[in-house]
């Protein structure tokens, strides 16, 4: 079985993992703040906070930035459903921008126009969290400007894009935004299981972040309204979670940031072949803006619809039978019953509608070989010449 990603564990990551399971801390130790820094260094941020999950990481940025209830946040259709609920954690409102047809990131003509709009009605969102697709970067410096026109934050959801670069500067600089989010999970550039990161250039967000990763307490004396009664004294200021990343999970993930640059190598090259391999099949490839360099995350190609609308499903269902676990990427979020029921308005998105039903990822790993690949190919060669 080829499934559409997996890790790739070295003897050296194991062993990295097992030094700390012998050290002193499991948790709380040195190794966290050693992966921040290695993280921060990595993306050019000046801060980075280290938590349990990608999703943790986007609902303490949200916290961080204030959002509650009666706020707007917007977001892309086409992402997982974490880039959404985080604003739901905070009680605020989610609203959906449709997509830019070509590069599957939010599109930001749709965003202009929708802020105009929202601006008539005094419905401006407090936040746009855009999601860099398949590890391709979204058009920041045009989120960046509306930002400044309509006083909006920012937010990345950078967890495809750790390691992509946009206009020569790394994804997670934050030179646009306020924060940047990255996931560790298994299938995303670099893992440690379970984990994620919230980047960006602001001490009062990280310091606010921090806080709300571990039950809103401090031990900072100038964080803290009371005078310490002694050295055990500390405060809790804010109503925060305990999100932290193990030492065990950092050690993992600084191993694995040690060989980020021949992940990507590896998956540049795949996807590479992919298109030589595709180009005069009836299928749309993907499309790489001249300014960015994706981390290539996912390989997603879109097979032209037939009559029925069931070309997706058949090509799906061939690479089943051929013994590859393709994938979708992703049912538009606001066709989610979820998201139908708190939405406030049903809405049309016609690009992420017209995107759902043609996308499908295809294999893409440090671990995939070139036989295996070949045979992906052949698969969909024989599909979609009808003998498959
Ligand atoms: C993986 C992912 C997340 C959530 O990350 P977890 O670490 O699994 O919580 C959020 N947004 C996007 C776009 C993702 O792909």
């Amino acid at each position: 079985m080829i499934s559409y990603s997996r890790q790739h564990i070295s003897e050296e990551d194991v062993k990295s993992v097992l030094d700390v399971l012998r050290s002193d801390f499991l948790t709380q130790g040195p190794v966290v703040p050693a992966f921040e820094e290695g993280i921060a260094e990595f993306c050019k941020a000046k801060h980075a906070v280290a938590v349990n999950s990608g999703t943790s990481a986007l609902h303490i940025a949200c916290l961080a930035l204030g959002v509650g209830p009666g706020d707007w946040v917007w977001t892309s259709p086409i992402t997982f459903v974490a880039s959404a609920n985080c604003a739901r954690y905070c009680g605020a409102q989610v609203d959906f921008v449709d997509i830019d047809p070509s590069t599957y990131n939010l599109s930001v003509e749709r965003l202009a126009e929708k802020l105009q709009r929202a601006s008539t009605e005094g419905r401006l969102p407090k936040v746009v969290i855009p999601v860099h697709f398949a590890g391709q970067p979204c058009d920041l410096r045009g989120i960046h400007e509306l930002s400044k026109q309509y006083r909006f934050a920012v937010i990345e959801d950078a967890s495809h894009a750790l390691g992509a670069r946009y206009c020569e500067s790394p994804v997670g600089d934050c030179r646009y935004s306020d924060i940047a989010v990255f996931s560790f999970h298994p299938v995303k550039t670099i893992t440690t299981a379970e984990g994620g990161m919230a980047v960006t250039n602001d001490s009062g967000l990280a310091n606010k972040m921090r806080m709300f990763r571990s039950h809103g307490i401090t031990r900072d004396p100038e964080s803290m309204s009371g005078t310490p009664d002694g050295p055990w004294y500390y405060e809790q200021t804010l109503l925060g979670y305990n999100y932290r990343l193990t030492d065990l999970q950092a050690a993992l993930g600084l191993s694995q940031l040690s060989q980020i640059q021949s992940f990507i190598d590896k998956r540049t090259e795949l996807a590479r072949r992919y298109d030589g391999k595709l180009q005069s099949l009836p299928l749309t490839l993907p499309v790489l803006r001249p300014d960015c360099r994706s981390s290539w995350h996912l390989y997603v190609v879109r097979v032209q619809p037939d009559a029925h609308r069931r070309s997706r499903a058949k090509l799906f269902s061939a690479l089943r039978e051929c013994g590859v676990h393709a994938q979708v990427h992703y049912i538009p979020l606001h066709t989610q019953p979820y998201y139908r029921a708190h939405a406030q308005t049903p809405q049309k998105l016609r690009e992420a509608e017209r995107y759902y039903e043609e996308a499908i990822s295809l294999p893409l790993f440090y671990d995939l070989k070139e036989g295996e690949q070949d045979q992906v190919v052949d698969c969909i060669n024989r599909s979609l010449s009808g003998s498959g």
